[in-house]
């Protein structure tokens, strides 16, 4: 439990941690970014109101010479408010000088003055400049100003004189400086809210990650019934519910399987071992003489016998199933093996009173096959074909070819064909299971009747060949197992044992 709540907390304090960071990065930069964009256009903004003010000034001054001495004279009405105030704008910020920095006679603002007036190398040096120079200077408290310099003739336009004006960026700074306060203030304040909204986020998303999570730990089995009710949602949480719960599914399958298998197998043992243990018991309590502990001994030699071929077989099933047997494949003629294993059932068939008989469409039929497992194969269904058939019937082997064209080979069809009594339509799903043996109404699964394993057999060997197996039965006259072989040497991989599929049951 505390391990399972770590875990969602540590994903959901990453995320939350991942979404903070980059969230505060983005944050950082969209402001500095705005920040500088806002500079840039105040800046712009007061070069624009300078040109401004120096057209102002272009308009409104006029440098007449007096005897030799330079006169200013501006032009403009001080009734007229706008006017006037155009003016004292100009002027409030203002250095005139001659080519040769002397201010004398000339004019300067207060306010420039308290920037401190230009030193005259540096007059002469913008003098000739043919565009206007731009500088910013600081007052003694160190408010900015941006000032711009260039030059005008006097009337007769002879003299060149220095002009300076200049702009206070006090209101540009306090802007940007309340801007820098408010977003360092307020930063803090939304990656906190952004935080808590992250966390609570991803909290509510990875709920139905909890509820799987918890579901899965009450699954054991015996309630592997148990399922994950979707959301309805169809994102990725309802993906993987489906997924997690068609695995449980399959769980589920398995787990019945393997419950179905121990219960089958018990129960297999268990009859002969009682056989065995309640021969002996009478042996020792009833038998007297040397013969009748003889018979005793016999008849539980042969239950320990059938005990013995049970276990063989469910090894080399499960062995065969779990992929352990690997399978020995050489080039073989179908048509001869079934011939042989044709032959050798002769003498049984003609025990039970059963024609048997042999036909082959084709010459040859190779392909890459075990041999052992073929030979099992074929005896399984030759057997049970001979014992379920009465006497005077009749069971018949066919080779064929199917599906071949040009290039490729195709497959091998063999048929065990009986008219014998038939299989039930309701057991057919079932005659490829372990242990699944049909009973008659009267009838009791005896030894002899077999373990009702040969068919399980069957299943496996044509999977593992890449083939497929099917039936055919009508109870009363007969049954036809089709087996296909691929004759190809590149046939499909066999699937794995647990699919289904292979079998093909069909009742006529
Ligand atoms: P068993 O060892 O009992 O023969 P199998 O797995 O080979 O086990 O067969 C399972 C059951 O399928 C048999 O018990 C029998 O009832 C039925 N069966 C198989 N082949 C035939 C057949 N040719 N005709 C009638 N029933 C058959």
């Amino acid at each position: 439990m505390p391990e399972r709540r770590r875990f969602s907390h540590g994903l959901r304090f990453t995320l939350t941690a991942v979404y903070t960071v980059v969230f505060t990065i983005l944050l950082i930069g969209v402001s500095l970014l705005f920040r500088q964009t806002l500079a840039a256009s105040l800046d712009r903004q007061a070069h624009e109101d300078l040109n401004q003010n120096w057209a102002i000034l272009k308009a409104m001054l006029r440098i007449d010479l007096d005897n030799g001495q330079p006169d200013l004279n501006w032009y403009y009405d001080r009734n007229d408010a706008e006017e006037n105030s155009a003016g004292a704008r100009v002027r409030s910020v203002l250095e005139i000088a001659n080519q040769n920095g002397d201010t004398h006679g000339l004019e300067t603002s207060p306010e420039y003055q308290a920037l401190g007036v230009d030193p005259p190398q540096e007059i002469r040096a913008e003098l000739n400049s043919p565009q206007p120079v731009w500088r910013t200077k600081h007052d003694p408290k160190g408010v900015p100003y941006l000032i711009r310099s260039s030059y005008v003739y006097d009337e007769r336009g002879t003299e060149k004189y220095y002009v300076a004006i200049g702009l206070s960026l006090a209101e540009s700074q306090k802007l940007l400086n309340l801007f820098t306060w408010m977003t360092i203030g307020l930063t803090p304040l939304v990656i906190i809210i952004g935080g808590l909204t992250g966390w609570f986020v991803t909290g509510r998303a990875l709920t139905p990650v909890l509820e799987i999570a918890s579901t899965a730990e009450r699954i054991g089995g015996s309630n592997l019934s148990l399922r994950i009710p979707l959301r309805g949602t169809n994102d990725e949480l309802d993906y993987l519910t489906e997924t997690f719960n068609q695995m449980i599914e399959r769980l589920e399958v398995t787990f019945n399987q393997i419950r179905q298998f121990s219960t089958d197998v018990s129960h297999e043992l268990r009859t002969p071992i009682t056989v065995v243990r309640g021969q002996l018991e009478v042996a020792l309590f009833t038998a007297q003489t040397a013969e009748q502990y003889r018979d005793a001994i016999v008849n539980s030699l042969a239950d320990i016998e059938r005990l013995s071929q049970i276990v063989r077989a469910l090894l080399l099933l499960s062995q065969s199933e779990s992929g352990q047997v690997v399978l020995q494949k050489q080039r073989l003629d179908l048509v001869q093996v079934a011939r042989e294993i044709t032959e050798q059932f002769e003498i049984p068939a003609e025990g039970a009173g059963v024609r048997l008989t042999f036909h082959s469409s084709v010459a040859h039929c190779e392909g890459d096959f075990d041999r052992v497992q073929i030979d099992r194969m074929l005896s399984n269904l030759l057997s049970n074909a001979i014992k379920f058939t009465p006497e005077g019937g009749e069971v018949s082997v066919t080779v064929a070819r199917a599906g071949a064209s040009s290039g490729e080979e195709g497959e091998a069809e063999i048929r065990v064909s009986d008219t014998g009594h038939g299989i039930p339509p309701e057991h057919l799903p079932h005659i490829f299971d372990r242990f699944y043996r049909v009973r008659g109404k009267d009838e009791q699964a005896s030894p002899e009747k077999g373990l009702g394993l040969g068919l399980s057999f069957v299943a496996w060997i044509v999977r593992a060949h890449g083939g497929s197996v099917d039936v055919e039965s009508t109870p009363g006259k007969g049954t036809t197992f089709r087996v296909r072989l691929p004759l190809s040497s590149l046939a499909p991989e066999p699937p794995p044992a647990e699919a289904a599929g292979t079998e093909v049951m069909k009742a006529v």
